[in-house]
């Protein structure tokens, strides 16, 4: 980490190598009141690309008495702290708690700028971190550059689990899921009925699925759904009044499924199975192609070793 650091100061310091590296500047998050008490700081319906600064994926604010409460601190140091500064601009107060939903690192690698907050996650995402942690930071600081400056890898407090956490006076229900990742922590804020449920729900953009399980992905969507709330925050798109994107985003992933095993079976190579025709409900879903494109690459050699069994063993 210190070597890349040096490499990048080094970059800094010839603003317009920098630049043409893509170097864009200082983040400036933004905040919705979506009730009493928190705020959505939404990302850009975008890949990951210099031109974001990784700033991509949603981050919640709510006030409580003995801090700010954050969820999800984005991609970098500098989201992070950006996002702190508007954490204690909204709730006068600095933050005081960290949850970071998923190892995913548009959500998790902003946590270097809350050091003095408790950082707390699933011990999943803790466990899958120490493993994926390096490289993930590899590939942010080879796309990101200048936006991951001094960004270095924090790791939560496995400290999550399922049930009531009371912080500062206010009540928030945790659920230990998973499905997009081996460690999906969602949460219900009792007080605003706003169900948080980082990536394992995507509104009006596609999902992603590069540490799918299908299955426990369902059976997650399900418990949400059995959830009551009055809006939900996806991890990606807008906010959800109701409950449109948990029943969206289970209708494409079950799309996705039927058609790429369909695909394997009728012969389709990865290249063909990527230009599927998208179904017209699915027209208004950001990123749809290219995340088709991507989850081919993710799970038709899954689907192909299930449905295309070995011949020659
Ligand atoms: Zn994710």
């Amino acid at each position: 980490m210190i070597a890349r650091r040096g490499v990048l100061l080094g970059a800094l310091a010839l603003p317009v190598i920098a630049r043409a590296q893509g170097f864009a500047g200082a983040y400036a998050p933004a905040a919705i009141a979506i009730g009493e008490g928190i705020w959505l700081v939404p990302g850009a319906d975008e890949a990951l690309e210099p031109s974001n600064g990784g700033a991509i994926a949603n981050s919640v604010i709510m006030a409580s008495d003995a801090g700010a409460i954050v969820v999800d601190s984005g991609p970098s140091l500098g989201f992070g702290k950006a996002l702190a500064a508007l954490a204690e601009q909204l709730t006068g107060k600095a933050p005081a708690r960290v949850y970071i939903t998923h190892l995913h690192p548009d959500h998790s690698f902003g946590s270097a700028a809350f050091a003095r907050a408790e950082i707390h996650s699933l011990p999943a995402t803790r466990t899958d971190l120490e493993r994926d942690g390096a490289g993930f930071s590899d590939a942010m600081y080879r796309l990101l550059q200048g936006w991951m400056a001094g960004t270095e890898l924090i790791l939560p407090q496995p400290a999550a689990a399922d049930g009531v956490v009371t912080f500062g006076g206010r009540r928030l229900r945790l659920m230990a899921l998973s499905g997009h990742s081996a460690g999906d922590l969602a949460i219900l804020d009792e007080a605003s009925g706003t169900l948080i449920a980082g990536d394992l729900v995507f509104h009006n953009r596609a999902p992603t699925t590069p540490h799918a399980d299908l299955p426990a992905w369902h059976a997650a969507l399900a418990r949400l759904a059995a959830t009551p709330h009055r809006q939900c925050v996806p991890g990606h798109g807008p906010l959800d009044r109701g409950s449109t994107a948990i029943a969206q985003t289970g209708d494409w992933l079950r799309w996705l499924e039927d058609s790429l095993r369909e695909a394997v079976g009728s012969g389709l190579d990865m290249a063909e199975a990527a230009n599927l025709p998208i179904p017209a409900r699915f027209a208004d879903m950001a990123m749809a192609r290219y995340e088709l494109t991507r989850s081919v690459s993710h799970l038709y050699p899954r689907f192909e070793a299930e449905l295309l069994p070995r011949i020659d063993g």
